[in-house]
């Protein structure tokens, strides 16, 4: 709120849910209700990257929560599943906001392939329990794209074929699923999946400032990679995560104030 410099925000959602008993957990619910009765915030909510099927039905049975925000888009490979959470979240009158619409925004790490985003857009769109998208949009031209859409929800089957891989032998694209499995891989038990979401803010996303921030929560220890000859991760995307964590760690060490230049 200081940060803000509000006494008053709309919705506050509570990050990173993903367990079951996150959700439930009651020293948090107890002070998220707090919150409420001080007219701190008009609702509630959690946000999920990570196990959202469970989060959602979580969130829609505890009963203090009025919205989901939840990551949504044509690449998770568990949309079914995420699809019936929606539809039962839905059902109880939660409203459900989809984040990471763009997955990643581009196919490569050198932006050769952007991804449709118009067509990722509109894709997110044809499920009618999507009540409103965060859709990364950084500038006023994808701003203005992001409205210009909303005259026309049709998705062509010329959109749906950019959303396939452009080619076969191509990489995974840099969109994490977030699954976690990497993690007890990992003999360093490094936080894999945060340090992916940095890669993609930094390479699909192009925004330095929130990948560093992002990077900097996953608390990366000094040459993360040093004493392995092998990587023992196998990600269900087929990542070279060795090789995405030790480009991506080199943002950390970045001052600040450069990063912030740039976009100046
Ligand atoms: S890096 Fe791979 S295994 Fe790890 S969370 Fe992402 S998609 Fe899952
Ligand atoms: S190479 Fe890095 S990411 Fe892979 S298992 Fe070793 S420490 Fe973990």
């Amino acid at each position: 709120m200081l940060l803000l410099n509000t006494i008053r925000v709309d919705v506050f959602r509570l990050g990173f849910a993903a367990r079951r008993e996150s959700v439930f957990f009651e020293p948090l619910i107890k002070a998220l209700e707090k919150f409420k009765a001080q007219g701190k915030t008009r609702y509630l909510g959690i946000g999920t990257h990570s196990f959202e099927p469970e989060a959602i039905r979580a969130a829609a049975d505890v009963g203090i929560y009025d919205v989901v925000m939840t990551a949504y888009n044509f690449r998770k490979n568990n949309i079914q599943e995420i699809n019936e959470a929606i539809e039962y979240a839905a059902g109880k009158g939660l409203g459900i906001i989809a984040m990471k619409t763009m997955a990643g925004a581009y196919w490569d790490r050198e932006r050769t392939q952007p991804i449709n985003t118009k067509a990722a857009l509109k894709w997110v769109l044809q499920n009618k329990n999507i009540h409103t998208t965060v859709p990364d949009c950084s500038s006023f031209d994808q701003l203005y794209q992001d409205l210009d859409l909303m005259k026309d929800f049709e998705l062509t089957d010329e959109k749906k074929r950019d959303l396939k891989l452009p080619s076969e032998g191509m990489s995974a694209g840099i969109y994490c699923q977030q699954c976690g499995r990497c993690i007890p891989q990992c003999p360093k038990g490094l936080d894999i999946p945060t340090i992916m979401r940095s890669y993609m803010y930094a390479y699909g996303h192009k925004n330095l400032a929130h990948a560093q921030q992002t990077l900097k929560s996953a608390k990366v220890p000094d040459a993360p990679c040093s004493g392995c000859s092998t990587c023992q991760v196998d990600c269900i995307m087929g990542f070279d995560i060795r090789n995405k964590v030790s480009d991506i760690t080199r943002l950390r060490d970045v001052p600040e104030d450069l990063i912030r230049s740039s976009f100046a």
